[in-house]
């Protein structure tokens, strides 16, 4: 068999889906499983929103659409963007894409290449390094302080930068720690942004779930900065994971390269999921609320479980549906198999054996000593999860 190119050697199975896979097989065997590694809401999409899908199915909505998305659910982008985020765009300025990953890909295809960097913070979400390497650019990362919600270590940010560097991506709240980011740390990190003329990724597609203070769009701070990208997503906000749309918000002649780029590769997103999205962010809101309500409290809950585990540390995350604890002291502990514990993979391998509890570990966020749980699942399987790994850490041998 020929080789493959050297783009795909660049990038990385996804972890996170990895987790999935495995938590589906052991159903499959009938075992208990406890999944607390899924990235996405466990409601169904909100009924309005069905229903739009249906209609659209039903009314011959079903053709190609304008490749960077309809007419309609760009306005109802435009809307969406005035009303929840202050934010003023016009069409020539958002794509509409197969899912906010689609659009971060987009971008980074758009404008990155060999001998680039992108600067990005760490812990990260898993797809940002493997986005910014198959371009052949390079990732560079910069640490962030957990007691301040993993807001950039600022010292660490300035001697990152180089004249290579073209671009950051800042995601708050943040996938995997649920860090929300305070205006302070914004404003410092999009002066040193515009002091180095690079491009700014703000991937808010958890923009709706901050639970300690509204979210403020971080294209507020700086509205005349043209370097500014904003990319939001329907998945989460409206239980729209497997629909696939997501779009950014940009500078005219970024949207119109991406746009180019994307009608050559998937042509459009998917009609009948953009005429759902429609409905989804100018229709009835109230469901966004029930949801964002529920996250809250399940939060509350399995910070409370946490507390209850010796020597785990964990911040309380302001936003998104993880929390993201801190295992380090049980790295070299041994099994009762006397198999030694050395990574939180190995942690992560011996929770899922010894419990059913699914979770991912650190080291695809580039932060080792961590293991990321979703709460994005039942109070009922909350309480359980952390009970069983409270009870499998005891068990642990020093
Ligand atoms: N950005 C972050 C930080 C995410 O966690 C995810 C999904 O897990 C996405 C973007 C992409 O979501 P989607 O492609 O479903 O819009």
């Amino acid at each position: 068999m020929d080789k493959f190119s050297s783009r795909i050697g660049r990038i990385q199975p996804s972890a996170t889906l990895a987790m999935t896979a495995k938590a589906a097989e052991l159903k499959r065997l009938n075992k208990p499983v406890f999944n607390l590694s899924v990235g996405e809401p466990d409601f169904f999409t909100p009924k309005n929103i069905q229903e739009a899908g249906i209609y659209a199915i039903k009314n011959g909505l079903t053709k190609y659409t304008p490749g960077g998305g309809t007419h309609e659910l760009k306005t109802a982008i435009i809307k969406k963007l005035k009303r929840d985020n202050n934010l003023n765009y016009n069409l020539n300025e958002i794509v509409v894409s197969c899912g906010g990953k689609h659009s971060l890909y987009n971008a980074c295809q758009a404008l990155f290449e060999a001998g680039d960097e992108v600067i990005i913070f760490s812990p990260y979400w898993v797809s940002f390094p493997d986005f910014v390497s198959v371009t052949g650019a390079k990732p560079v990362f910069v640490r962030t302080n957990k007691n301040k919600q993993f807001e950039p270590d600022f010292q660490d940010f300035e001697k990152k930068i180089s004249p290579s560097t073209k671009g950051v991506i800042i995601n708050s709240p943040s996938n995997p720690t649920g860090g929300v980011w305070s205006d302070e740390a914004v404003v410092r990190t999009l002066e040193i942004c515009k002091k180095h003329d690079m491009w700014i990724f703000s991937d808010e597609c958890y923009e709706q779930l901050t639970y300690d203070k509204p979210f403020k769009s971080i294209a507020n701070f700086d509205p005349n900065n043209k370097k500014i990208i904003t990319f939001q997503s329907c998945s989460k906000t409206y239980a729209m994971t497997g629909w696939r749309i997501g779009y950014l918000a940009g500078d005219e002649s970024l949207v119109k390269a991406i746009s180019k780029l994307q009608g050559q590769s998937t042509s459009c997103p998917n009609s009948i999921a953009q005429y759902a999205a429609s409905e989804a962010l100018i229709g009835d809101q109230s469901s966004v609320a029930e949801m964002k309500n529920i996250f809250k409290m399940r939060r509350d809950k399995i910070l409370n479980k946490i507390t209850l585990i010796p020597n785990v540390d964990c911040v309380k995350p302001h936003g998104a549906f993880y929390v993201f604890p801190d295992f380090s002291y049980y790295l070299g502990s041994k099994t009762k198999k006397n198999e030694i514990i050395n990574t939180t993979e190995d942690l992560s391998l011996y929770f899922l054996d010894q419990t059913g509890v699914v979770s991912v570990a650190g080291e695809s966020f580039g932060a080792p000593n961590y293991i990321r749980f979703s709460y994005a699942t039942s109070e009922n399987t909350i309480e359980n999860s952390m009970d069983l790994i409270k009870e499998s850490l005891e068990k642990l041998i020093f």
